[in-house]
């Protein structure tokens, strides 16, 4: 982790009063004035702030069950911010793994990890995320094919990654795509001349809802694991 995150991280301070007590020679690591504020610290170094021992604290990990109408962002837009919603210290430090346009709704995760959401979504790490798809016309069980040899969206060179689609009636399926473009599965039907009319997200990777609609939770440790 950068220097100037972790002892954000491990005091009250701002990223500009991190910033400054390390420029001006206040930090430590490992007995060793550092005033580089981008120089990597890992978990095991020992650092110092004007002689205080600094612990770096432990990652957030959050999902939530994201209402329609709210939007994923640190700040209010047309929409309110899923944050609002979140009673929590420091949510500036969180950011949003994946996220859900204003008007989808369902699994959202939050957390201030960033290898660990990089793990989440990187398109080569093949992380599954299921979508319960509402469309307005019939599908037909072709779109199975074309959709398992991947999609061209309009603007895009590649074809989408392989997707699974399961068929739950003639309006309604299931959708399980490991990569997340830009408004990905309404562009995906879109193009086989379909329209979303409603989006919700079931799962990522073994990490199902379980909490009402706005509500959210702590993930447990072995969900954190399993997605890591
Ligand atoms: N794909 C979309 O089109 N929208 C979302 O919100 C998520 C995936």
């Amino acid at each position: 982790m950068r220097l100037d995150k972790f002892v954000c991280k491990s005091t009250a301070f701002t990223k500009a009063q991190a910033i400054a007590s390390i420029t001006q020679g206040d930090v430590q690591v490992n007995g060793t004035v550092i005033t580089d504020i981008s120089a990597q610290v890992h978990e095991n170094n020992d650092v110092t702030l004007v002689g205080e021992q600094l612990c770096s604290r432990p990652f957030r990990y959050l999902l939530m069950n994201k209402s329609s109408q709210t939007i994923c962002s640190n700040i209010d837009e047309v929409y309110p911010s899923l944050f609002n919603y979140i009673d929590i210290e420091r949510p500036q430090e969180l950011h949003i793994v994946g996220r859900l346009d204003a008007d989808t709704t369902g699994l959202v995760l939050i957390t201030d990890d960033g290898r660990w959401s990089f793990n989440i979504t990187s398109p080569n790490k093949l992380c599954p995320k299921v979508y319960r798809v509402h469309l307005r016309q019939s599908i037909d069980v072709s779109a199975k094919h074309l959709f398992a040899q991947g999609i061209k969206l309009q603007g895009e060179p590649q074809l989408t990654a392989p997707a699974i689609l399961t068929i739950v009636d003639d309006k309604q399926v299931l959708l399980t795509i490991t990569e997340g473009k830009f408004h990905q599965v309404k562009r995906m039907f879109a193009s086989i001349g379909n329209k979303v009319m409603g989006l919700h997200r079931e799962s990522i990777g073994c990490v199902t809802l379980d909490v009402d609609e706005g509500q959210w939770r702590y993930l447990t440790v072995d969900e954190i694991k399993s997605l890591g």
